[in-house]
């Protein structure tokens, strides 16, 4: 048995608590960003999936989500590297389903490199996908959430968001400043029923991590599986990766009712990795 491995998640009993409400989830063909997107329609919540990769497999998990949970799924393409793909992915799901109640800021990619060498064009996009994105969504959804009087901001941060790692200059400086922005539109929108909140997991066995284990081995030499024992979880008190169920569940749960007096927040789901 792997020690570090994810534990497998059964279908948590969370109740339909979003039946009936729209959400666009960026970054949503994968990891994390399928996760929380399974875990809101298992709560009865439309929604848009939004992400890159081939376009039969995205469209076997649309439709299997659609299916499993009887909800209405539509597939958003959009690059959300580019501002204008950002606005065409919120402008989409109004024509689709009339408003966005939920709005779920996934999408991330990651680079690994010392400062001096980190390039450039990586610094760039790091910081218009990662953090610049969530500005656009949220930009193009709050008005109509204010007006309704009801809306969820939830932003897919990271324990980079509130402490630094080496080597990744561009990621930690984005999860920093969206937990500054996630806490400005809090402060915005609080008197409108609206909350924001940021999602801070540790590590999460996923596509991004699995990347992240030949970049890190690389950059300081070391063997793979030494990477997950001492670069990765080596600051991971409970020493293993969390399931995308557990980023999920808290995704669904902020974005119910109960979820209505949490805003402004940055919640760690890491272990006790913050905790140090
Ligand atoms: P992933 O690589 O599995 O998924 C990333 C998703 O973003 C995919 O759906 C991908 O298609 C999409 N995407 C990439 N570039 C895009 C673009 N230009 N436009 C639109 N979509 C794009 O990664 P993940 O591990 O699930 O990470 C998701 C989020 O969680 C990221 O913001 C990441 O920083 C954060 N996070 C991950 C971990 C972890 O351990 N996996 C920990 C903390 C935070």
């Amino acid at each position: 048995m792997n020690v570090h491995a994810a534990p497998t998640i059964r279908e948590p009993a969370i109740g339909s608590a979003l039946l009936g409400k729209v959400a666009v989830v960026t970054g949503s063909t994968s990891g994390i960003g399928l996760g929380v997107a399974q875990a809101l329609a298992r709560a009865g919540a439309r929604l848009v999936i939004n992400g890159l990769g081939e376009t039969a497999e995205i469209d076997r998990i649309r439709r299997r989500i659609a299916e499993q949970y009887r909800v209405d799924v539509r597939y958003d393409d959009s690059n959300l590297m580019d501002p204008a793909g950002v606005a065409r992915l919120v402008t989409g799901a109004v024509a689709a389903f009339g408003q966005v109640d939920i709005l779920v800021n996934n999408a991330g990619i990651q680079h690994v490199a010392p400062v001096e060498d980190f390039p450039v064009e990586k610094w760039d996009a790091i910081l218009a996908l990662n953090l610049s994105a969530a500005f656009h969504a949220t930009r193009h959804v709050l008005g109509a959430m204010k007006q309704n009087g009801h809306g969820r901001i939830i932003n897919v941060a990271s324990a980079h968001g509130l402490v630094a790692s080496p080597f990744k200059a561009a990621y930690v400086a984005a999860k920093h400043g969206l937990i500054g922005f996630t806490k400005t539109v809090a402060l915005e929108a609080a008197e409108f029923g609206v909350t924001a909140n940021a999602i801070c997991p540790g590590y999460v066995w996923t596509p991004l991590v699995e990347r992240q284990i030949d970049e890190q081995a690389l950059a300081h030499g070391i063997a793979r599986d030494a990477v997950v024992r001492d670069v990765l979880l080596a600051q991971q008190p409970n020493k293993r990766f969390a399931a995308v169920e557990e980023i999920g569940a808290l995704a669904a749960f902020l974005a119910s009712d109960l979820g209505a007096s949490i805003t402004g927040a940055a919640l760690p789901v890491d272990g006790g990795w913050t905790a140090h």
